[in-house]
Formats: structure tokens, C-alpha cells, sequence
């Protein structure tokens, strides 16, 4: 008896300590999908083939917001199963802090499979992007993505710029990031999908998307709303398939 309840708590602390570590896989490949997503790091060689989207968007990537997507999808069906609700980047971290609710549900290991069939689908997508190293930040002067081992304090990039720490390639990295959202009216909207998705979506039904909660998006005051262009992106793609 005494053998089989050690044999039990080996068998939790290993699915524990499993699914810690598919959670941490999980964020950092995320995080690199959305800045493929954005056009702020690219894809590493040996990804899959690229499939053309219908229509092609300047600033982001739909195919890597697709992916992103569906991984989401995944991790908050799994989330909601501990009553947690949210964004990826919003759940993960919170889902590390309820390991233990995690791994008490009776679905624990198909839970786990489903989430490591994830990170698989997403290493495949992102191809090499050799592990040991960390995206550190982008030159502030030549703005590619620097990767540097996580030890490495001075950092230089390929351009020739060069800093005794990480903090000017971090603040720029922060820059391009509040960059991913825009202030507009309605009608800016309806411009800017149209000069940026290549796709005719009229003034109305941007401010029924916007009222409908569709686009995550704040009244900014004066009739404008600030929007995450990953929302608009989404949004936008989903309304074309339709
Ligand atoms: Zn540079």
C-alpha cells in the first residue's frame, strides 16, 4: 500500500514538473509566434512551406496570428477547465501559479498532451531559431532583432552598433511594441484596413465591431478608439472567410 502511494506522488511530481516546463516552452514560443506576427522578428529557417494569404498585409503576418490563434485556443479551453479566462499572455503565467489545480483535474494528462501537441506545432511553424539564444532586443539604429546568449551583458549587432548593456535594445524593443496599436475614428479604420489588409470593410461595420466588443478596443476620446492591430488583424481575416 505504502509502495503504491509513493508510486503515486513520483507519478504527480513528474506530471507536475511536465507540465511546468510545456507551460515556460509554451510563453517563450508564443511570444516569438506574435512577433513573427508582427513583423518584429522573422520565422528561422526549415519552418513549414508558406502558405499565401488570400490578400497580403503590410505590417503583420496573418498566417503567424493564425497560428497564434489556435494555439490560444487550446491554452484557454484548458485554462477554463481551473476557471480562468483571458488571453494567452494573461493565462500562462497565471496557469504556472495553479499547477497544482492543474494537475488535480481528472483530464491533468490529456490536458498536458494537448498542450505539448502545441508546442510542437509551434516549433515546427518557427523552424530554428537556435534555442541557446535569447532575443535580447532590436538595434535602436538598424532595428534587426539582436539574439544574445541569456549571460551575455555588453551587446553588439551585426550593424556595428554596440552597448555596454541590454537596456537601449530592450527600451526599443518596448517602442516597436506600443507600436502595435492605432488611435482612429471609424472611418480612420475602415482606411487603414483598407491600406494595410488590402481589404473594403465600411465605416459601419467597423463601428459595429467596435461597439460589439470585436476589436479590444478603449474609447480614446473625440470619437476615436485605440485597437490592437492584432484584434483588427484577426477581425478583419475572419469577416473575408465569412
Ligand atoms: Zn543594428
Amino acid at each position: 500500500m505504502q509502495e503504491m502511494q509513493e508510486g503515486l506522488t513520483a507519478l504527480t511530481g513528474q506530471l507536475r514538473k511536465t507540465y511546468a516546463t510545456t507551460l515556460h516552452d509554451l510563453a517563450t514560443l508564443m511570444r516569438r509566434v506574435h512577433l513573427v506576427a508582427y513583423k518584429i522578428i522573422k520565422r528561422g529557417r526549415g519552418g513549414a512551406v508558406r502558405v499565401r494569404p488570400a490578400f497580403a498585409p503590410a505590417l503583420v503576418d496573418l498566417q503567424a496570428m493564425d497560428v497564434e490563434s489556435m494555439a490560444e485556443t487550446t491554452v484557454s479551453e484548458v485554462a477554463a477547465g481551473i476557471g480562468l479566462w483571458g488571453d494567452w499572455q494573461t493565462l500562462l503565467p497565471r496557469m504556472t501559479a495553479r499547477l497544482t489545480d492543474l494537475c488535480e483535474r481528472p483530464t491533468a494528462a490529456d490536458d498536458l498532451a494537448r498542450l505539448q501537441a502545441e508546442t510542437r506545432v509551434l516549433r515546427a511553424w518557427l523552424g530554428d531559431m537556435t534555442d541557446s539564444q535569447q532575443l535580447t532586443g532590436i538595434c535602436p539604429v538598424c532595428h534587426a532583432p539582436i539574439y544574445q546568449p541569456p549571460a551575455a551583458h555588453s551587446v553588439t549587432c551585426r550593424c556595428g552598433w554596440t552597448s555596454a548593456d541590454q537596456h537601449p535594445a530592450r527600451l526599443e524593443l518596448q517602442r516597436q511594441w506600443s507600436r502595435l496599436h492605432i488611435t482612429v475614428t471609424p472611418a480612420g479604420l475602415s482606411d487603414w484596413i483598407r491600406d494595410n489588409l488590402g481589404v473594403q470593410v465600411n465605416r459601419k461595420t467597423c463601428m459595429t465591431w467596435l461597439l460589439r466588443g470585436k476589436l479590444n478596443a478603449v474609447q480614446a476620446g473625440d470619437g476615436c478608439w485605440t485597437i490592437p492591430l492584432a484584434a483588427i488583424a484577426r477581425q478583419v481575416q475572419r469577416h473575408a472567410s465569412e
